[in-house]
């Protein structure tokens, strides 16, 4: 045992899925001693579900501390990715993106299933609720089973029934529907479709519906269409999914103004299935007596899917509440506890609001394609922006940098005469270009700043602070500079004050300033464009 927290203490996970599996991983490798409540009936039963890709800063970095990395990336694949349009047409066809590998549900929980020891989970073991006994839970199952424990970890998804006992936060229904689709034999059963897409997921969001297509790595594949409907509608309307004919018919309607090809994937379906997106927000208040206990994963903060970053906030939720609890830093699990609860409500909040916003532009506002359109737009007109700033600032950076590098650190080696002839000449040469060269970059960084789009990134704050790395020589130049050339200029080696040296010195000060400055700010610049290691959320 490398901790104290939980020595000696049993800790119950309620719920099977990827973020449930993972967290008794990472519990077991420090020695706890975890069960995992799991409905399903064994580890064979199947699960519902497209294919999930883990992402580098999130995920992946909790199956490496899990130290699964190495199976994740064996056994799942990077996947293409191509958007369509209603008419069948495709706009976009994106290459694998090996950084995000694609895996099957089903593969992800067998890694993480055979990493754990053996009797971990508690198959076929439906928790209907929790209760508290003491300082001891009692898991409650429909069988009347006993299991006991002293801290428990909640993981039974987005439709948790064990949140209820610890909260009375109700989930919160966004009015969008999805609705699932099975196809057993992909390329066979839908070969038009297929000759679109080949191997690669497809994208279709218009007319305020989605269809959302995933490969699977045994040939079959999983789609989602989602639409927009009333509260009202929502509890008028109850779909009979293993009716497949009705889910058709409505499929049909949905879609009529939609290529037929579209219809070839719902006519070759083998399984509907379909549910209303819900939130639950994660600063959930929980019941006096239940600090031991806790929420992960989904059962924390199921958020809409438009972004793709459900199973990787749980991830991230497995690693940071681990750490808390068998790391040195907590005096009390419930203190691990509360810790966990404020870093998670800090990271996963902001990500469920994009993808509430996304859902939202998507299915609500109609508006979506010209936003797309609108926002696709904007970042080509940034990229130009950005690289023509880049581009004066260097020439500008330039001169300063060249200046310096070839001549004005030798100043003082040069007779009065040829100062004075050499400082004519520099004015002569840069005055007027450099008021053009260096208003122009200063201008596209201000442009590339106003039409940046996440003004919260630390990259925003680069850019700032290379156009105010910019903004600071250009001041030293006209309050101090200018006036000392125009001495200079009015100056012959007879009229030259005694002390023309200090001004030659001033002159150096000066100069070194400026490119100090000037290379600072092609750096924060250049960082704050480019942005290095930067992942985009892409909803
Ligand atoms: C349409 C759709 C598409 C999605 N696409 C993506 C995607 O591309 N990328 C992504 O990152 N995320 C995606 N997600 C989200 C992703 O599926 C979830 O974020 C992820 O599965 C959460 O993992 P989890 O372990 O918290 O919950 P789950 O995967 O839901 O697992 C919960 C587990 O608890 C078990 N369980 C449930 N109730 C009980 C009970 N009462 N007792 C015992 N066990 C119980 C279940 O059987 C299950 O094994 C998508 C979600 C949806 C709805």
């Amino acid at each position: 045992m490398q901790n104290s927290l939980l020595q000696d203490k049993k800790v119950a996970i309620i719920g099977g899925g990827p973020v449930g599996l993972t967290t008794a991983r990472l519990l077991q490798m420090k020695g706890v001693a975890v069960t995992v409540y799991e409905r399903d009936l064994n580890e064979q039963a199947r699960i519902s579900g497209g294919t999930l890709d883990i992402h580098k800063a999130t995920g992946q970095k909790t199956l490496a501390h899990a130290g699964l990395i190495d199976a994740l990336f064996e056994q799942s694949r990077p996947v293409g990715m191509c958007v369509a349009d209603v008419t069948g047409k495709v706009l976009l066809q994106m290459k694998p993106d090996k950084s995000k590998p694609e895996v099957d549900r089903p593969v992800l929980r067998k890694i993480l299933y055979n990493s754990l020891a053996p009797g971990t989970v508690a198959w076929n073991t439906p928790v209907t609720g929790l209760k508290k006994h003491g300082n001891v839970f009692q898991i409650v199952a429909p069988d009347d089973s006993v299991h006991v424990a002293d801290v428990v970890i909640i993981a039974d998804g987005g439709r948790s029934k064990a949140r209820q006992s610890i909260t009375d936060e109700l989930p919160e229904e966004t009015g969008t529907f999805v609705i699932q689709g099975e196809i057993a034999h992909f390329k066979q059963d839908c070969p038009v479709v297929f000759a679109l897409t080949g191997e690669s997921n497809l994208a279709c969001v218009q007319d305020r519906k989605t269809i959302f297509l995933q490969n699977r790595s045994d040939g079959s594949l999983c789609y989602y269409v989602s639409f927009r409907r009333s509260k009202q509608w929502l509890q008028e309307h109850s779909f009979d999914f293993s009716d497949k004919a009705s889910v058709l018919a409505f499929l049909d309607t949905l879609f009529a103004a939609w290529s037929p090809i579209y219809r070839e994937l719902f006519k070759a379906t083998s399984s509907f299935n379909g549910f209303p997106l819900r939130v639950f927000q994660p600063q959930l208040q929980k019941q006096h007596g239940f600090e031991n206990a806790t929420v992960v994963g989904d059962a924390a903060h199921v958020m809409t899917p438009f972004g793709g970053m459900g199973v990787n906030m749980g991830l991230k939720d497995a690693f940071t509440l681990t750490e808390n609890l068998t790391g040195h830093r907590f005096t009390t699990i419930a203190d691990a506890i509360a810790d966990y609860e404020r870093q998670m409500v800090a990271y996963a909040k902001p990500v469920q609001e994009a993808t509430s916003q996304a859902d939202d532009r998507i299915h609500h506002t109609a508006a979506h394609a010209l936003f797309n359109m609108k926002k696709r737009i904007t970042i080509n007109v940034l990229k130009v922006i950005n690289w023509a700033a880049i581009f004066f600032l260097m020439l500008t950076v330039g001169v300063f940098w060249g200046l310096y590098l070839s001549l004005s650190r030798s100043y003082q080696l040069l007779s009065l005469s040829v100062l004075i002839d050499v400082g004519k000449i520099l004015v002569a040469n840069l005055a007027m270009p450099m008021r053009f060269i260096a208003m122009t970059a200063i201008a596209l960084m201000g442009t590339s700043i106003y039409l940046q789009t996440d003004k919260k990134s630390k990259w925003f704050y680069f850019s700032i602070a290379g156009i105010l790395c910019l903004i600071i020589p250009l001041v030293l130049t006209v309050a101090i500079e200018v006036p000392v050339n125009n001495q200079i200029l009015s100056w012959t080696p007879l009229t030259a004050p005694a002390n023309w040296e200090t001004f030659r010195n001033k002159w150096q000060i000066v100069n070194v300033l400026r490119v100090i400055f000037a290379l600072m700010s092609f750096g924060f610049f250049t960082a704050g464009v480019v942005k290095p290691f930067h992942k985009e959320l892409v909803v």
